[in-house]
């Protein structure tokens, strides 16, 4: 799925287990981003975490974590999939090309490495990359908001639902309404309440801080957070979390009793099985929403509710 915006300087990622090789490649590509270093497989993955490299220069022999599991573990993870990769190797065949393509690489270079082909490659894809992420930006994120669409929400929970499906770990999915919004437009104006929903959108992704905590714009004034290995009681502390922030961010509504902008959360939390779904997920958030909403909003109801 797709990540912050990548503006200049590009994160280049070089993986290979020779020191000389590394040191090769950085001056042949200085200049040309930012550059970080591994020289072995599972410290790449790590990087690649942290980091989130636009390219990656993949040797294909390495110790314990070859280059093309390397390239098929990144390929496999949605926050890590993006990044270009182009394998370095001095295999010639092309059985090594197709396989390299195979696992998911834009590209593949042969050593010994000729500097002026590897740099325009680099730029090549540099620039291709760049191009990904706008349309990427433009297909998954929320133009008011900035926050996840609802296309790329669906995506991100199947992904999400499957994951934890095989892990058989509870995942959490809260749901939240502003309150009173159709008189905070009356009131304040339309602009005004863009600019309301702008700032819970920017508090919901301050108060989200691990990766795949995503955020979402799920219609006009409803946001959803997809919340990954939460249980029941980690759902309901994040809501309470969540209201706590909103109330924090004290926007005057002076046309609800409240005085402040407030949020009614609902919240559910299930292990996936042959009986739930997505759809059943996010019925469940919207119900227990509505109740919030029906014992008086400004408040984080769970489904399902207390008998
Ligand atoms: P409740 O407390 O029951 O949620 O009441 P409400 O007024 O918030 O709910 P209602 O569904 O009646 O109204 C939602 C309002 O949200 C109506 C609509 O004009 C407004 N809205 C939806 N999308 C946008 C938007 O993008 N910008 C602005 N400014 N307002 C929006
Ligand atoms: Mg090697
Ligand atoms: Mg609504
Ligand atoms: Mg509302």
């Amino acid at each position: 799925m797709d990540l912050p915006n990548t503006p200049f300087p590009a994160r280049l990622l070089l993986v290979d287990d020779s020191p000389t090789n590394l040191r090769f490649l950085a001056h042949v590509l200085h200049n040309m981003g930012e550059i970080y270093f591994a020289t072995r497989g599972e410290i790449a993955l790590q990087i690649a975490r942290d980091k989130h490299p636009d390219l990656i220069l993949l040797d294909v022999e390495m110790p314990h974590m070859g280059g093309y599991e390397v390239c098929q573990r990144l390929k496999q993870d949605p926050l890590l999939a993006e990044a270009a990769v182009i394998f370095v190797t001095s295999h010639q065949s092309m059985e090594h090309e197709i396989q390299a393509l195979e696992a998911g690489a834009v590209d593949y270079i042969s050593k010994p490495l000729n500097p002026p082909i590897v740099r325009a490659r680099v730029k090549t894809h540099l620039t291709l990359k760049q191009q990904s992420d706008k349309l990427r930006q433009l297909a998954n994120r929320d133009g008011l908001t900035g926050v996840f669409n609802r296309r790329a929400f669906d995506e991100l929970l199947s992904v999400e639902y499957r994951r934890h499906l095989r892990t058989q770990i509870p995942l959490g999915l809260v749901m939240l309404d502003v309150d009173y919004f159709k008189r905070y437009n009356d009131f304040y104006g339309h602009l005004q309440g863009d600019d309301c929903l702008r700032q819970i959108a920017n508090t919901l992704v301050m108060a989200s801080r691990r990766p795949a905590e995503s955020v979402c714009r799920y219609g006009g004034e409803e946001f959803v957070v997809l919340l990954p290995h939460c249980d029941r009681a980690a759902v309901l502390q994040y809501g309470l979390w969540l209201r706590e922030q909103i109330h924090q961010l004290a926007l005057p509504h002076e046309a609800s009793d409240m005085g402040i902008v407030t949020v009614s959360i609902g919240g559910s939390a299930c292990i996936p099985d042959e009986r739930t779904s997505t759809t059943t997920m996010i019925q469940q958030s919207d119900s227990a929403l509505y109740d919030a909403k029906r014992q008086g909003r400004d408040r984080v109801c769970l489904y399902p509710l207390p008998e």
